[in-house]
Order: C-alpha cells, then structure tokens, then sequence
C-alpha cells in the first residue's frame, strides 16, 4: 500500500526530476535470474544500496540512495516462490529494487548476500524462500502477545512476523495431518514468555505435562523435529520464574520435539500454541510472579507476615538517563512484577510497604522513556507502582540492587512494525564514498545547535503546505547526535515540536557557555518562484569562518545550488558573544529544494555536511 502510494508521489513528481542534478548515479540494467535466486545490477556512478525485508506482503526492498531510474516503473514476472521484481523510482533521489515473494513465503533476511565488485557493480543473492505454515480454517490461534496496539514493542513475535495473512498460499493447499513437518528453528525470549520459530507445516498436536514435583514442564509437540542450531539445546533463561529451557528430539512415530522447561514450584503452568505465521508462542498460563533475584539457585521470597515491619517507600525516580525507574524506601522490600494487561502496564507490588506522604513519582514528559507512572497504597501493607512505557520503550528485568531498592530496567528501541529486519550491505570492493567525520576527542566544546521556529510558529510554509518547522528539525536532531558521537558536546534549543522564544534561545547558548551557535532553517521567497532554489549561510560577527567552513562542507558533499555566505543582522546572530551562524539548507518554494528536503535520505546528507563543517571548524579554529 505504502509502496503504491509512494510510486504515485513519484510520478507526480516525475515533472520534477528534470531539474535533477547530471551527475546523479543512474541505474543502468538490472536482471533476476530466476534459476539462482540472484539479482544483479549495474549503474552508471556509484551507489551504496540499502536493503531491508518487509511484511504484508513479504518483499525485499533494495534502495539506491542518489540514483535514477529515467523512466516508468518496470516489472518482471518471475513466478513460483517470488512473485514478481519492480524497479521504479522511489523519490526524486532514490531507485527502489522490490523482489516480491508469493504469498505465504519467506526468505531470512541474515541470509541475503550483497556483494559489491564495484561501487556500480551490484549482485543480491537469495536464499530459497521458506513457506510460512499455512493458516488452519477451523481454529484460529490465539493472538500470541498481549495488547496489539499503538505501541507493539519489538521483541513479541507478532512485530517480527506478518499478520496472518487472509489468502490461500498459490500451490501448495494445506493437506491435513500430512504435512511434510514442522522444523523447530530458533528460539528468543519476549516480553511475556517464549516464541520458537518454525519453519514448515504444523504440529500434529501439542501436549504439556508438569512433573509430580513441579519443577519441570514438558511441551511435546508431535509432529516436529530440532533444526541443527536448536538440536538439544539447553538454554539458561532465568526469566518468568524459568531457570532453564532444554530441547530434546524424542525418537518416537510421529517424531517429536520436547521442550523441557525447568521452573521454581511456585512458578504458574505453562501453555503453548502454534501460531499460523511461523512459530510457537510459549506463555505462562495466569499472571507471572516474577520474583526478585529470580534464578533456579534462590530460595523463594518467604510469604508476607502480618507481623513483619513494614518498609516506607520514600522515591520513586527515573534515573540513569531515563532508562531506570529507581524505587527506593527506608528498610528492606521485596516485590514481583508483571504485565498487567487489562491496564496495559506493568504493574510492580511490593507486598510490605507504605508510602511516605510526599511521594509523587518523577516529572514526566514527553522525552521520558514513561508515559505514566501510578503509585497506590493497594491495601495498609502493600504498594503497588503500575509502569506503562512509552512507545519503543521495552521494560526490562525488575533488579534488587540492595535491600532498599528496585529498579526497573527501561529500554528504547527503534520503532520497527512492518520490517522484518534490515539487511546488511557490505561496501563496494573499491570504495571510498564518504570519509569518516573528523574526530574531537575529549572535547570540553558545547555546540548549540538551534532548530528555528517549532509549536505554534511553523516557520516558512513552502510547496504542497510542507513546514519549516518540521524539515529542519530532524536535520538538526541529526546534526546534534552526530557532533556528540564524534565526541563534542551539543545542545539543542528544542527537540521536538514546541514554541520557543529567540531570546530564550540566546539565554540558552550564553548560560551553557556554549562555543558555537549555529540555527538551522530553511528559506522561502514566494510560491510563483520555484526556480529561486539554494544555500545561504548567514553570520553577522565572528561567524564568517564558521559560516564559510559549513557552507563549503555542504556544497562538497550535497547536492545544492550555491548562494553564497551573507552577513545579516538576524536576532540571535547578533545577540549571541560566540561565533554564530544560520544556514538557510534550501528554499522550501524552489521546486529543487523542496523535493530534495522532502526526502529523509538528503536531510540526513545535509545534517552529516553540517556536522562536518562543524566538527572541521572546530579542528583548525577551537
Ligand atoms: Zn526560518
């Protein structure tokens, strides 16, 4: 859909393309070969690809960053496990290779092999397509995770997977009972239990036993056999009052795999269910108690006693940057935590505890890793902290640092629904594309990097609506990212969408005795002037080398029309006591600018450029 969609923007940009730069790579031929399961293509000027597996359908998108196609898009029909091969213009910037699988198959991304005989020399081999089981008519399985919604976090298998797809896989029908059977390949941990994906047909059936002495549970799943790489496998896993997860091929008609599960006795059943789209999802039966310091050696927590002293939680804080949710009280606690889903949060009770009267939670907004945070006094002894994180935000292990503390382990992750996993492209034989940003190693310099307008100030409105506010932002995000890698320190005057006055902006530059300043907008004239397009670099003091070392480093490494450094009395060019300058990075009415600041690929060429000439100034001049 996505795809169509961003096809159709390119042909009504196709008018546009003429004004495209001669020297952009363009891709000369390409050929799928079928017999090999092997794409090669050639273009005219270098190209680095950027390839990526996505779902729904399945496909392999290959990107050819500064490349064009010259012409409508082209099919090739290919037929069996891959459907079909497209190749169309993505944006003004970018070829875009699809390799379409037929539905109902697969292919593992870590299994696709690019090879680069030279920066224009290009072959893609494939692994044979896996057919994903084949979804069963008469009972669906039941959604393997909890909640689906706006924030599916990675590590649950249905992010990983395609949604269970409506069609009948094209030739081979699903034969009852029959089915050439199901090979375990490989097993991960997620947020609420096991996933173990398989790879063709379904079990026969699935039974679990747990031991008289409740310490072991075996899944049987008739029907199945180990892949080498699981082929009795014992993996240590310490998670959901699970010590350790052991398979086993039983030699017995139909063969069986036996997943052996060694839990504490308090530890609820666990169930398991083969899921359509290619794997078994094993999942404690009930609420999971997870025990602090929960491992096979540990002795269970002693339950509650009416008796027992009662600890006062004092703090309950974000730390460590956010990823930490840190609960700390005057005497010795003890607490399980679990997924509770009818709130969609986790919810961590501490089973002897009040809270002290001033206990509010941390100030939350909308960088913290948490949205929410609900502390309650459940009952007179017991506290419970309910956690829901933030979209991308994966909540952790819940850890007992010492008596006194819990702390709650939150990681960000990158958002990622459809993909099924980025595939890595080794560079060309020959290369040198881009040399590496120059290095400031220990540096004390601060760079502002200040993003114009945002909130309520949208800034320039240009072609098609689009808004200043939101294109420079991420080139300033970028910029900001890139200078701390390279081991300078940078502030930026905002970092999200929100309103922030000038003179708070030179406030910020002079409190933090900043080295440098540098506001990154984008420029206008007038919607009946496409052909006004460019850079201009701005300074009004002592920013001309800083302005001029910028402006050359942009030009060098992106493709822009040149309009020269300009001295100008803008507010927070003169207000500022360091150097300061203000890159305009295009006019967002010039019909060249604004395709190119349209495409994420250029605003991240332009965020490195910017970085560069930053980081060179700072070499030769701080
Ligand atoms: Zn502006």
């Amino acid at each position: 859909m996505r795809f169509q969609w961003l096809l159709l923007l390119s042909s009504l940009w196709s008018v546009l393309l003429f004004s495209l730069p001669a020297d952009a790579a363009r891709l000369l031929l390409w050929r799928f070969d079928a017999s090999q399961n092997r794409l090669v293509f050639t273009t005219e000027g270098g190209v680095q690809p950027k390839a990526q597996l996505i779902a729904d359908p399945t496909r392999l998108v290959i990107d050819l960053p500064g490349t064009t196609l010259g012409r409508a898009t082209v099919n090739q029909t290919v037929g069996g496990a891959i459907r079909e091969v497209r190749v169309g213009q993505f944006d003004a910037q970018t070829t875009r290779i699809v390799v379409e699988l037929a539905p109902g198959y697969t292919l593992d991304p870590q299994q696709v092999k690019f090879q680069g005989a030279s920066p224009s020399q290009w072959s893609v081999q494939l692994p044979a397509p896996q057919r994903l089981a084949p979804s069963t008519s008469t009972s669906p399985p039941p959604p393997p995770t909890r909640p689906p919604a706006n924030n599916p976090p990675r590590s649950r298998p249905p992010a990983n997977n395609p949604p269970p797809r409506s069609e009948a896989p094209p030739s081979q029908p699903a034969t009852g009972g029959t089915t050439a059977g199901m090979i375990l390949d490989s097993f991960q941990v997620t947020r609420d239990g096991f996933f173990v994906r398989t790879r063709g047909g379904e079990p026969e059936n699935i039974q679990v036993r747990r031991s008289r002495d409740r310490q072991t549970i075996d899944i049987d799943v008739k029907g199945a056999s180990l892949s080498s790489r699981l082929s009795a496998q014992e993996v240590a896993v310490n998670r959901f009052g699970v010590s350790q997860l052991k398979f086993s091929q039983e030699q017995s008609s139909p063969p069986t795999v036996r997943m052996s599960l060694k839990v504490t006795r308090e530890s609820p059943d666990w169930g398991a269910s083969f899921n359509s789209v290619g794997g078994l999802v094993v999942l404690p039966q009930g609420p999971v108690a997870v025990l602090v310091n929960d491992s096979s050696s540990a002795p269970t927590t002693p339950p509650a006693k009416a008796s027992e002293q009662l600890a006062t939680i004092d703090a309950v804080e974000l730390s460590n940057n956010g990823t930490q949710l840190l609960i700390r009280a005057n005497q010795s606690i003890r607490a399980s935590s679990r997924w509770e889903r009818s709130v969609n949060a986790y919810q961590i009770t501490i089973p002897n505890a009040k809270l002290a009267d001033n206990v509010r939670g941390p100030q939350l907004d909308e960088n913290s890793s948490v949205s929410q945070i609900r502390i309650r006094q459940q009952n007179p002894q017991t506290v419970v902290i309910l956690v829901q994180p933030r979209a991308g935000v994966q909540v952790g292990e819940l850890n007992q640092p010492s008596e006194q503390f819990l702390a709650l382990e939150l990681r960000r992750e990158r958002p990622r629904t459809p993909n099924l996993g980025s595939i890595p492209v080794p560079p060309p034989t020959s290369n040198t594309p881009t040399a590496p940003l120059p290095r400031v190693p220990n540096s004390r310099v601060v760079v502002i990097v200040d993003p114009g307008h945002g909130g309520k100030d949208p800034g320039t409105i240009g072609i098609g609506g689009v808004y200043e506010k939101n294109i420079i932002l991420p080139i300033s995000q970028e910029v900001a990212a890139l200078l701390e890698r390279q081991g300078v320190q940078a502030v930026l005057t905002r970092n999200a969408d929100y309103f922030v006055d000038l003179a708070p902006r030179v406030a910020m530059a002079e409190r933090t005795g900043a080295d440098l300043f540098v506001s990154i907008h984008a420029n206008a004239i007038n919607l009946s002037r496409p052909d006004v397009n460019g850079l201009e670099t701005y300074y009004y003091s002592s920013g001309q080398g800083l302005a001029q070392t910028i402006h050359n480093s942009i030009l060098q490494n992106v493709q822009v029309g040149d309009r020269g450094v300009r001295r100008a009395r803008f507010y927070v060019l003169r207000n500022t006591s360091m150097p300061s300058v203000l890159v305009e990075v295009g006019f967002l009415t010039g019909r060249d600018d604004f395709v190119k600041l349209s495409n994420p690929t250029y605003r991240s060429q332009m965020a490195q450029a910017i970085a560069r000439g930053i980081l060179q100034y700072i070499q030769q001049s701080l």
